[in-house]
């Protein structure tokens, strides 16, 4: 196996581009498991390490540009007030030391329905900056994932960056695991209210064969706040809403029976969260707009 060790971002590029099968290697939390494993031998590693700007992130005006590499450690403790779902998704990756190593570039790199960052990636709306000798281009989140552990990527291409847009509401993250960590998730569920929007996104995990978005359940809920005039007023979401978003968001799964979970559990535990995320969430948005409006 050979060890390609890029200084720059441009030598990296040129490098895929010359041998596309070479695996890019940033943390190594998952590469490593594989090749320690036996279940993969690469002919070639390109390690990212030294390209520093893969560890470096921005804060914009609409969104954060989060390098392909920031671990999550950094995003807990620098990006909790623009990225709140990230940061709670973070949390719940593995342990401190894994977090410190592991990144978001290469959960989308492995793009396992499992990981979890893309719940929280989904719901917030996120674009990734994939990059090659043949120029740039964004990839809107909902279709990075193409199939179980496959993305959108060409051969020759590497992530930069991801996009996220800032939080303008509250978001929530929840996952079900055997036990509180270390733990891949049973099922996992994201949910971002934009008020600025008026709109509602979620993002599903390991409930189907990629991370997805649950469209009905989102449409649903967008239009009964609009309509029963909570976003303005604040008031309490009633039960039957609350209900009928869970019933869609347990539909919007697609899962199957494997041995951290059935199909049956996982679609019910969605279901569960959904609920769940969306009480958290709406309580923190009528405290926001008690505070900022005087509503009750
Ligand atoms: C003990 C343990 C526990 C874990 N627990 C969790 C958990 O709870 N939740 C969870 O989501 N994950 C978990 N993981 C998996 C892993 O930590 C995450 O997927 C992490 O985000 C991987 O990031 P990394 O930088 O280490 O990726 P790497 O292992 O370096 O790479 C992962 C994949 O992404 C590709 N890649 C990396 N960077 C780029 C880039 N810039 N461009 C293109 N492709 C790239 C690699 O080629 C590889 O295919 C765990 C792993 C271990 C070992």
């Amino acid at each position: 196996m050979d060890f390609l060790r890029p200084a720059s971002w441009e030598e990296a590029l040129a490098a895929k581009a010359e041998h596309p099968t070479a695996v890019p290697i940033a943390g190594g939390t998952d590469v490593m498991v594989e090749i320690n494993f036996d279940h993969r031998r690469p002919e070639y590693l390109l390690d990212l390490n030294r390209v520093g700007e893969l560890t470096e992130w921005e804060v914009g005006g609409e969104s954060v540009r989060l390098g392909a590499s920031v671990p999550y450690t950094a995003i807990m403790e620098n990006l909790r007030a623009e990225l709140p779902g990230l940061a709670l998704a973070s949390h719940t990756v593995a342990s401190p030391q894994i977090r410190n190593r592991g990144g978001v570039g290469g959960n989308l790199g492995t793009a396992s329905p499992a990981g979890d960052a893309h719940p929280a990636l989904l719901a917030a709306g996120a674009e990734v900056e994939a990059e090659s000798v043949r120029g740039s281009r964004m990839i809107p989140i909902d279709e990075f994932y193409t199939g179980v552990k496959r993305n959108a990527l060409a051969p020759d291409e590497l992530i930069r960056a991801v996009h996220i847009k800032k939080a303008d509401g509250p978001q929530q993250y929840s996952k079900v695991g055997t036990r509180n960590a270390m733990v891949i998730a049973v099922c996992a569920f994201g949910l971002a209210l934009h008020p600025q929007t008026r709109t509602v996104r979620t993002g599903i995990g390991s409930a189907a064969p990629t991370p997805v978005r649950a469209k009905a359940a989102e449409e649903f809920l967008s239009a009964a706040l609009e309509e029963g005039g909570f976003w303005e007023s604040g008031k309490i979401i009633t039960p039957s809403i609350a209900k009928q978003f869970a019933e869609l968001a347990s539909g919007g799964c697609n899962p199957i029976d494997d041995v951290r979970g059935t199909a049956k559990y996982r679609r019910h535990a969605v279901g569960i969260m959904a609920r769940r995320t969306l009480g958290w969430t709406w309580e923190q948005y009528r405290g926001t707009a008690r505070t900022l409006e005087g509503v009750a």
